[in-house]
């Protein structure tokens, strides 16, 4: 398993970008709502203003149509004298009125004197207009011999040239007639004319600036919501890629690390790196404790050699035709305690573990079985005469050593008892065998050797 990289502090910290990010995204969303709501209000203002043009034009239009009427009413009387046309004539001036509310619509919307100006000539032009008509009625109603009382009192009120008092009935009525299609009567309605045009073009002038206004500012409203939806699509696509690259493929790698029971490799965010090295430190920590416990189950504390559980795993293991084993007893060790004390006896013990250690190859496994037992495994052996001697002589350096522990140690020996295994062998055989000799050492003047 590879080793735990060091602390990284690099990476984009989540937090501080979540709050940018987010304080960004608010502000543009902020700004995309205002503009809209801006643009809405733009909009509505341009609707409203070509509507209100369309209006007005109506209204001039209503004003033209309503002189007109009046014009065909009062050349229809002068022509036939039929007294239906006065009722239509004065049902318009009085009831319809279409002139007057068209004039007092465009009036009230607006506000451009220009425009009030014309409309007030059509309306004065209008009204010389009907002064002519009332005149050219009441020389049709004197030469049709009609009852003056039966006409509206505007028409009573008309006085006569007497010059035209004195003309026969059809005079009147050429006359009636000539005034309400002559030049002059021309003239006037074409002024009607002229002015509505003019108030007309007036109004389409000035609708058409506000309009054109209104469309700039449209169109730079919609250029800025435009932009804030392209930042708020850059923020999301930024969002998705550090949301990619900083979590999602980062903990998919801390997955396939995890199942394959590595230490996770930091990288990405800086709150997954710092979940990553308190993974890979609790990774660590577990490693060492089970190494520990594992270490512990088949080793000896006190003299750090493999115990008696690790001296059966370790024979289970071996080739035992192969395998030779040498049973170790202290000499006498409960004389050195009963003597120097139990702290003593147990440094004594590490003595000899130490002495066992320095010895015999360190591919011979040393054993403490318990207490002041030992035993040597050596594997791939043969038992031959100079193998014997090899080990006699490590035994006798051995005893050598603790015989001259230094001042530090009380004097010490030990005995050993040796056999080698053989096909048929087990651990507990051989043991025997190697404990037989052993006995056989410790009652015949111990700090010796013997061999099965
Ligand atoms: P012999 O030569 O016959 O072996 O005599 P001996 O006194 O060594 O007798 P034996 O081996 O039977 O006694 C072993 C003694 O080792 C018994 C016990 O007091 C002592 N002992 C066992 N374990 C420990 C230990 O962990 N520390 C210490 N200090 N003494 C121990
Ligand atoms: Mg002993």
């Amino acid at each position: 398993m590879e080793k735990a990289s060091e602390k990284i502090t690099k990476g984009i910290s989540l937090r501080r970008m979540s709050v940018i990010l987010g304080a960004v995204f608010l502000v543009v969303s902020v700004l995309l709502l205002v503009f809209t709501i801006l643009t809405m209000g733009q909009f509505r203002l341009t609707e409203k203003n070509a509507r209100d043009y369309i209006i007005w034009q109506q209204n001039t239009g209503l004003l033209q149509a309503g002189s007109d009427e009046l014009t065909y009413d009062a050349r229809a009387f002068s022509v036939t004298g039929d007294k239906r046309y006065v009722e239509a004539y004065f049902k318009e001036v009085n009831e319809t009125r279409r002139r007057d509310k068209a004039l007092e619509t465009v009036k009230e919307a607006v506000s451009d004197s220009g425009v009030h100006m014309h409309l007030d000539n059509a309306m004065q032009t209008s009204v010389t207009l009907m002064n002519i008509e009332y005149y050219s009625m009441r020389l049709v109603i004197d030469a049709m011999n009609y009852n003056i009382t039966e006409f509206p009192d505007v028409l009573q009120a008309v006085e006569l040239d007497p010059e035209d008092e004195l003309l026969s009935p059809g005079e009147k009525m050429q006359l009636a007639e000539n005034m309400v299609i002559d030049e002059s009567y021309h003239w006037y309605k074409n002024l009607i004319e002229d002015e509505l045009k003019q108030c007309v073009n007036l109004l389409a002038e000035s609708t058409e600036v506000t309009i054109s206004d209104s469309f700039e500012t449209l169109r730079f409203l919609f250029i800025l919501q435009v932009i804030m939806i392209f930042v708020i699509l850059i923020i999301i696509a930024l969002l998705i890629m550090v949301i990619w690259s900083q979590v999602i493929r980062p903990m998919i790698q801390a997955v396939d690390e995890m199942t394959g029971r590595k230490f996770l490799t930091p990288h990405g965010a800086k709150e997954f790196i710092l979940l990553v090295n308190a993974y890979n430190k609790m990774f660590e920590d577990q490693r060492s404790q089970r190494d520990m416990l594992k270490f512990e189950a088949t080793h000896d504390v006190m003299t750090g050699l493999i115990n008696r559980a690790g001296f059966y795993k370790i024979c289970a293991k071996s080739d035992l035709s192969t395998t030779a084993i040498i049973m170790i007893d202290i000499d006498d060790f409960k004389n050195i305690n009963d003597k120097h004390g139990h702290d003593v006896g147990d440094k004594a013990l590490v003595h000899v573990a130490n002495e066992l250690k320095k010895n015999f190859r360190s591919n011979d496994k040393i054993c403490r079985l318990g207490g002041d037992e030992f035993v040597v495994v050596m594997n791939g052996v043969e038992d031959t005469e100079g193998f014997r001697r090899i080990i006699a002589e490590k035994v006798a350096k051995v005893n050598n050593g603790l015989l001259n522990g230094g001042s530090e140690n009380p004097d010490l020996s030990i005995s050993c008892g040796v056999a080698f295994g053989t096909a048929e062998d087990t651990t507990e055989s051989i043991m025997k065998k190697a404990d037989k000799q052993l006995y056989y050492v410790k009652n015949n003047g111990k700090q010796n050797v013997a061999f099965a």
